[in-house]
């Protein structure tokens, strides 16, 4: 059967979260944001049909592309033959959360960027995965969810364990907004493109904080919701007076930082 029969009798499975992006215009959006060269090493998580795995094998990158579903393998492996044998493609079969980053790259290289439209059901995990990974990318570009991509950047709203998780790691920012007309199927909701730009882990490296201590506090400091700040953290860090009203949600990342400093 031609590939092109095959990609019409493909139907997408809900488990999986396969939502296969239609649009030029937002495909184009992540390449942009990409900023791809030439020969850099992307990995793409869930690449599907492959819509996006063939713009970024045009822009020249070498790409290294996992997917759980095994008859996607089949096709995938059949549409960029020549990317395959020219060893510029890499399809990995497997669930993105179980392999290490050091065997999808098989060792290689250690500078990459994670460009995909992601399964939505394991966002979450994907980002905490790749930001707190000892090799981490140096840029991600998903398909998210618009109002978890909302939530992540929380610009004029309220800071979330979330947004604090990828503001510690990097620069998150909406690159646009993309609706769920552009999918096939369409999911219920809206999704929007995000840029993480400059991960690395100079916060608490330059702060000298321990991880592991700072989501301690973190995570104590957001346990109730509606409970103040000092009422959470009353047992782990005496806050300085500043902090003495403030809810969780208020807090900026450099706030963060500067309670993780005092606890000792
Ligand atoms: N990137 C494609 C497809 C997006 S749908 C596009 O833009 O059209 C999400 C994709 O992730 C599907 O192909 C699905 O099979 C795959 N997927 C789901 N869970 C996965 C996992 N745990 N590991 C790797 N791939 C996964």
């Amino acid at each position: 059967m031609k590939n092109l029969e095959k990609n019409n009798k493909i139907r997408a499975k809900k488990s999986l979260g396969q939502n296969f992006l239609k649009s030029h215009s937002a495909l184009k959006a992540i390449i942009d944001a990409g900023e791809l060269e030439k020969g850099e090493i992307v990995l793409e998580i869930g690449p599907g049909k492959g819509a996006l795995t063939e713009k970024l094998l045009e822009s020249g990158a070498i790409v290294f592309a996992v997917e759980k579903d095994k008859g996607l393998i089949e096709f995938l492996t059949e549409k960029f033959q020549k990317y395959i044998e020219n060893k510029s493609f890499f399809l990995i079969e497997g669930d993105i959360l179980e392999l290490d980053i050091k065997s999808i790259l098989k060792n290689t290289f250690n500078i990459y960027k994670i460009i995909a439209n992601i399964p939505y059901n394991i966002t979450g995990a994907i980002l905490k995965k790749f930001l707190t990974e000892e090799n981490q990318p140096e840029r991600m570009v998903l398909m998210v969810q618009n109002e978890v991509a909302k939530r992540i950047v929380a610009n004029n709203e309220p800071e979330s364990i979330l947004s604090i998780s990828v503001k510690a790691y990097g620069s998150p920012k909406i690159i646009t907004k993309v609706p769920a007309r552009y999918f096939s199927p369409a999911p219920k909701i809206d999704s929007a493109i995000i840029l993480i730009k400059d991960i690395n882990k100079d916060f608490f490296q330059k702060n000298n904080i321990k991880e592991e201590i700072f989501w301690q506090i973190v995570k104590t400091g957001f346990a109730h919701k509606r409970k103040k700040l000092s009422s959470n953290l009353k047992n782990i860090i005496k806050l300085d007076e500043k902090y003495l009203n403030a809810r969780a949600e208020n807090l900026k990342i450099e706030d963060w930082g500067i309670l993780a400093k005092t606890f000792k």
